[in-house]
């Protein structure tokens, strides 16, 4: 496990309002049709307890990894439909172009460093990426000869690929434990699984809770780091490396409006304590805390 030191920009910074509005309306048309589910998408307990309402979705806290997921989502067809919309609102066209670039350039750099690490540059790679900033993670993968698939967003991944990129994708599906399976069935053996996907158990969530900026729709599982390593381990992968390099989270929670920001946070920010507050990011990277995670994985 090794610690990667960069600095992951927070997409709230620079996310336009309007896009915001967007997703809140879709919300609020699909909050209607739901559907239960009851089973940790990490450990497959069933055992938990409520966490917080966002949007008239309920998140439940997993009484065994603590990983966070919604209990009422919806169902598929539904999805497939809310996403469309999305995309027609969003992802395509010219109007959230240079957001959605800087987005993808800031974290496509992990998966430079991380393909560089684990990857053979003399052969020819099959690659599959899932996810919606298909072009920027081709670029980073460029000094590599690769065959570049883009799955699209129903969980529909079929063939046998060297590298798989799964880019805040698990956060998002309603059978996570169905899709992790397929996953690993399309991977050669010793192929290797990236995973970026925000966390439940990191700092930011933890102390802003229902205050967070989340959808549950795009977040319906926030696995905590304990979930990944559990749900990875039984499926049959390897984890090779799990970071959570984000440096944001402490500066998510100061600049917050919440009423619920710790006393000892406000503290450690005033009274020219910046090197305190730089030691404390450092622990929380170190101690993989905060909310935003990188996964390097191989099929065993
Ligand atoms: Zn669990």
């Amino acid at each position: 496990m090794s610690l990667v030191n960069e600095t992951v920009f927070d997409v709230n910074d620079i996310k336009p309002k309007e896009l915001d509005e967007t997703i809140h309306r879709l919300h609020k048309e699909f909050s209607g049709k739901t559907k239960l589910r009851n089973i940790c998408p990490a450990c497959s307990s069933d055992e938990y307890k409520h966490a917080f309402d966002k949007y008239k979705f309920h998140y439940v806290e997993c009484c065994n990894c603590k990983s966070l997921y919604i209990q009422n989502t919806i169902e598929l067809d539904d999805y497939i439909k809310y996403s469309k919309e999305l995309e027609d609102n969003i992802y395509s066209g010219e109007k959230y172009k240079k957001y959605l670039e800087e987005l993808a350039r800031n974290k496509s750099s992990n998966l430079e460093l991380t393909a560089s690490r684990f990857l053979n540059k003399n052969t020819k790679l099959k690659v599959a990426y899932m996810g919606s900033k298909a072009k920027v993670f081709q670029v980073a993968l460029s000094n590599f000869d690769t065959e570049f698939d883009i799955i699209d967003d129903n969980c529909s991944i079929t063939g046998s690929y060297d590298f798989i990129i799964m880019d805040h994708y698990m956060e998002k599906v309603l059978d996570l434990k169905q899709l992790m399976t397929t996953v690993h069935k399309s991977l050669n053996s010793n192929g290797y699984l990236y995973i970026s996907s925000r966390v439940g158990s990191g700092i930011d969530i933890l102390t802003l809770w229902e205050e967070t900026k989340l959808y549950p729709l795009e977040h319906q599982n926030l696995l905590s780091v304990d979930g990944i390593k559990i749900m990875l381990n039984t499926i049959g992968f390897n984890i090779k490396g799990l970071n959570t390099p984000g440096t944001l989270d402490v500066d998510n929670i100061l600049n917050s409006k919440s009423s619920n920001i710790p006393r000892f946070l406000n503290y450690l920010a005033s009274f020219d304590k910046e090197n305190a507050l730089e030691d404390f990011r450092v622990f929380i990277q170190k101690n993989l805390l905060s909310s935003f995670a990188t996964i390097i994985a191989q099929k065993g």
